[in-house]
């Protein structure tokens, strides 16, 4: 658990990683796609709102091209983005299934 919480970390504010990186993956619909693909990014700092250009090249956080979720990680997070790990990581953040542990009968 504790990987896949250090793991998420790496789906926000990740502009930089993601287009150091070959491949990435959604943890949300589980695609893997080149940082290429992703076409948004959010999080921008709004003190650059009226200037499109320095928008352009402060950080941020890459919308999936397919779903718009922000779930991307890159391969230049040390994670291998392959769809045994964007599934894990899909149940543990999205569906939960693995976060909570059965309440002890009393
Ligand atoms: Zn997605």
């Amino acid at each position: 658990m504790a990987d896949l919480l250090a793991a998420y970390r790496h789906t926000t504010d990740n502009r930089a990683e993601i287009e150091s990186s070959r491949s990435c993956g959604c943890c949300s619909c589980v695609q893997i796609f080149p940082p290429d693909d992703i076409v948004a990014w959010s999080g921008l700092d709004a003190s650059s709102f009226d200037d499109p250009d320095a928008a352009s090249l402060s950080g941020g956080t890459a919308l999936c091209p397919h779903c718009g979720r922000e779930a991307v990680i890159g391969d230049n997070s040390g994670y291998r983005i392959d769809a045994a790990f964007l599934t894990t990581m899909n149940e543990a953040w999205f569906q939960r299934t693995i976060i909570r542990k059965p309440q002890p009968k009393r």
